[in-house]
């Protein structure tokens, strides 16, 4: 449905979905009389992967406020609404390029490979030239992150942070960090203990208006046989919620984020974390805000530094790092498969039903909500996959469908490098690969389950433990020279060919289709 439209612009000003950023959307060169922007909503954005209705719900959301807005403002827009039928992003534009014939065609570099080609295809088409701008949403461009990585043997994401604390004057004192040390994770990551996690915030996120509440009913509808229980949607869909929800992790959870950032406990889903993956992801939050809220608070002395530090270096750090690489690796990145895992993704991905209660637990919460906090994805639900030998492809289209959060250019580096090692250690340096006991170190999930972490063959094993040795066992030639391994190869060389053996066996039958 189309709105305000001057009949013929010069130039088409795309906005997707992720492009939200009610203060950077509109160029310095614009014209009103000759500029229109141009969103879309199409399906195939929620049917390419098989999207939890959460995740619909956001961008739907979001981008229908952020239309109201342009609306507002009385800024030239044309909006398609989801239509009854099949949608794709590329087959609106090539209709609005033959109908509207304007000179140009600009858009925000987007941040799927998949989006930008079907773009570029339907410009080239139409004989339409595609101008991407830079991304001025991250703190480092593309240019310096290139420059960063030239001549490096490999990337490692400290040094880079280091980088970026120097660069932004963030937490630093003078020319050192403040504190005197650049990370102080010895200081966090505590688990629960036998007592349980202390009270965390019960009441998190924001209360869905009338917009939100009516993309909830279509989408409940239109996506009816997606995962997804949209009985309670709390994630912020306007800048208002998400300075909101900011501002509530700053006050309620930052002080104790640090300390528990890892522990994991039944029926706990959200803890200390921030749930400000989503909204920054949509432009709908700064970064830089979040990142001078949290070392306010420090200065304050209402957080911790440890905390404070650990906060700023998912954001600063960790969050464009994996930009950094997405863009300069891709096409090839998404296809890597350094472990030649080929085995198809188990079906109880898709429903929670397994005997593993620590999975089962992990995959229900994101099945149902759209979230999962970091540890949950990297050494329940990540650790599984990588250790079943599950084909990164499919693996990465399954969180790509299911997290409030995700979009290509950041599930895509943290599933296929960081959690699965198919990258052969361009993200990581070495595979994230443990037994059930770090989940039983971390978490309460093995009190309650059939099997036993420390146990790796017998009824009663765990399967994250007997599939951990097949699995340095089945790599043994292909890590051998990781130096930061070793320890774990000398254990594996400590066991008997006869328990080898049985190892082997077991896991065979775990990967065998129920
Ligand atoms: C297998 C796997 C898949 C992931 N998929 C996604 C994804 O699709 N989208 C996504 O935004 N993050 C992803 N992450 C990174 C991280 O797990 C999430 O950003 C985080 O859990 C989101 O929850 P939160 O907002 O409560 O984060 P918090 O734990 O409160 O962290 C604060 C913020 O730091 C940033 N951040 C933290 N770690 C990372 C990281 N590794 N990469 C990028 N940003 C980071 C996020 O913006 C996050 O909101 C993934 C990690 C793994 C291991
Ligand atoms: S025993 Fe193993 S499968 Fe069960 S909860 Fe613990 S780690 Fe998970």
């Amino acid at each position: 449905m189309a709105s305000i439209s001057p009949s013929s612009p010069r130039r088409l000003l795309l906005v997707l979905g992720d492009q939200l950023d009610y203060e950077r959307f509109v160029p310095a060169d614009f014209d009103p009389e000759s500029d229109l922007f141009w969103m879309a909503e199409a399906s195939e954005e929620s049917t390419h992967v098989r999207s939890n209705k959460h995740r619909i719900v956001c961008f739907l959301a979001a981008m229908r406020h952020f239309r109201n807005h342009l609306q507002k403002e009385k800024i030239p827009l044309l909006y398609h609404e989801l239509p009854d039928g099949d949608s794709a992003l590329g087959g609106w534009l090539a209709q609005d390029l033959n109908r509207l014939k304007p000179e140009i065609v600009s858009v925000v570099q987007p941040g799927d490979h998949r989006v930008e080609q079907s773009l570029a295809e339907a410009c080239r088409d139409a004989g339409v030239p595609l101008e991407l701008r830079e991304d001025e949403h991250f703190l480092c461009s593309q240019q310096e992150f290139e420059d960063h990585a030239r001549g490096r043997k490999s990337l490692r994401m400290e040094f880079f942070y280091r980088e970026m604390r120097r660069k932004h004057d963030v937490l630093m004192d003078g020319k050192d960090p403040v504190g005197g040390a650049w990370n102080f994770d010895k200081d966090n990551r505590e688990s629960f203990g036998k007592q349980g996690p202390p009270t965390a915030p019960k009441t998190r996120g924001c209360t869905p208006d009338e917009v939100t509440r009516e993309v909830i009913e279509l989408v409940d509808r239109r996506f009816a046989d997606h995962p997804g229980d949209l009985s309670q949607f709390i994630w912020p869909v306007t800048p208002k919620q998400a300075a909101e929800a900011l501002d509530q992790f700053i006050r309620e959870c930052l002080p104790t984020f640090g300390r528990y950032q890892d522990a994991m406990w039944t029926d706990e889903y959200t803890l200390f974390h921030s749930l400000l993956g989503s909204p920054i992801n949509l432009r709908l939050l700064d970064p830089r805000k979040a990142i001078r809220a949290a070392e306010q608070a420090y200065l304050r002395d209402d957080a911790p530094l440890p905390a404070t530090e650990g906060f700023i270096r998912q954001i600063l750090g960790w969050r464009e790092y994996v930009r950094g690489i997405y863009h300069l690796r891709m096409p090839e990145y998404r296809d890597l498969n350094f472990l030649e895992a080929d085995h198809p993704l188990p079906d109880f991905f898709w429903t929670g039903k397994t005997e593993m209660t620590c999975m089962q637990s992990c995959l229900t919460q994101v099945l149902d909500t759209g979230y999962g906090h970091h540890i949950q994805r990297l050494m329940v639900i990540g650790l599984y996959s990588l250790l079943h030998g599950v084909r990164p492809g499919e693996i990465n289209d399954w969180f790509l469908a299911n997290y409030v959060d995700a979009v290509d250019w950041v599930t895509t580096p943290n599933v296929v490098g960081m959690s699965q090692f198919a990258d052969g250690g361009i993200m990581a340096s070495k595979p994230y690969s443990a037994t059930g006991a770090y989940i039983d170190r971390m978490s309460n999930y093995c009190k309650s389950c059939k099997f036993k972490p420390k146990e790796s063959i017998g009824p009663n094993a765990c399967p994250f433990t007997t599939l951990y040795w097949d699995f340095l066992d089945r790599h043994r030639d292909r890590l051998a020279n990781n130096q930061r391994l070793s320890m774990q190869m000398r254990n594996l060389a400590r066991l008997s060919e006869e328990k080898l053996s049985e190892i082997r066996k077991a896991a065979d039958s775990l990967r065998r289709p129920s």
